[in-house]
C-alpha cells in the first residue's frame, strides 16, 4: 500500500509520523511518499493535510496537480482531507469574515464548509470529540484556525458532530476532518483511513 501526503504546506512530517504509527498499529507494511507533481500521483489514497487552503489550491493549480487529482478522486482515489485539506474537499466552501472567494478547490465532497469559523478568539482550542463511528471513542483532538462543516447532503454521511458543527464527514472514498488528527495521541483518523485505502 501506497500512502501520498502532499507536501506544499503544513504538517507532512506529523502525518506521515501518524499514518506510521496507524500501520504499525494495524500490523501492515506500506510505503509513504510526498506528493509535488501529477507524477507523484500514483499512490493508493491520498491525504491532504491542514494548512492555508488558499495556497494549497493555488499551488496545487500551478503544478498541474488539482484537475487531475480531482479526476483521480472522482474516480474512487481515496483522500483524507483535514483542516485545509477538508476545505479543498467541499463543494461550498464560503469565509467566515469575507464569505465566499474564489479559491481553486477540489469540489467534490457534498459538505458546507466555513472557513476560520471559530474567528480570532479561539483560533486554536483542543477539545474531546466522539471518535465512537471510529472504534476510538472520546479524544483529545486540536484545532487550528479551524473551519466547520455546516451541512451534509447527497451521500456525505456525518462521523461526528461537535457543538452543533460536523467535523468528521464521510462520502464514499473520501473522508474530511476539520481538526488535526495528526496532532493526537490516537491513530484512529489514520487507521480508520488506511481501512478505506484497503477496501
Ligand atoms: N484557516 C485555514 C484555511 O482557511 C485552515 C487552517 C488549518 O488548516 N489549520 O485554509
Amino acid at each position: 500500500m501506497k500512502i501520498g501526503i502532499l507536501a506544499y504546506q503544513g504538517s507532512f512530517e506529523e502525518h506521515a509520523l501518524q499514518t506510521r504509527r496507524a500501520l504499525d498499529v494495524m500490523g501492515l507494511d506500506g510505503e509513504i511518499v510526498p506528493v509535488k507533481q501529477k507524477k507523484d500521483l500514483d499512490v493508493d489514497g491520498i491525504i491532504i493535510p491542514g494548512g492555508e487552503s488558499t495556497t494549497i489550491g493555488i499551488v496545487a493549480s500551478k503544478m498541474g496537480l488539482l484537475d487531475e487529482l480531482k479526476a483521480k478522486a472522482n474516480e474512487g482515489l481515496p483522500v483524507l482531507g483535514t483542516c485545509a485539506g477538508a476545505i479543498m474537499l467541499g463543494k461550498e466552501v464560503s469565509d467566515a469574515k469575507v464569505g465566499k472567494k474564489s479559491q481553486p478547490l477540489l469540489g467534490i465532497m457534498d459538505i458546507s464548509v466555513m472557513r476560520n469559523y471559530y474567528g480570532r478568539q479561539r483560533e486554536s482550542f483542543e477539545a474531546n470529540v466522539d471518535l465512537s463511528e471510529l472504534d476510538g471513542g472520546m479524544q483529545r483532538v486540536v484545532f487550528i484556525r479551524a473551519p466547520a462543516i455546516l451541512k451534509v447532503w447527497g451521500n456525505a454521511q456525518s462521523l461526528s458532530k461537535f457543538q452543533g458543527t460536523y467535523v468528521i464527514v464521510k462520502e464514499g472514498s473520501l473522508l474530511a476532518t476539520t481538526f488535526h488528527p495528526e496532532l493526537s495521541s490516537t491513530t484512529k483518523v489514520h487507521e480508520y483511513f488506511i481501512s478505506m485505502v484497503r477496501k
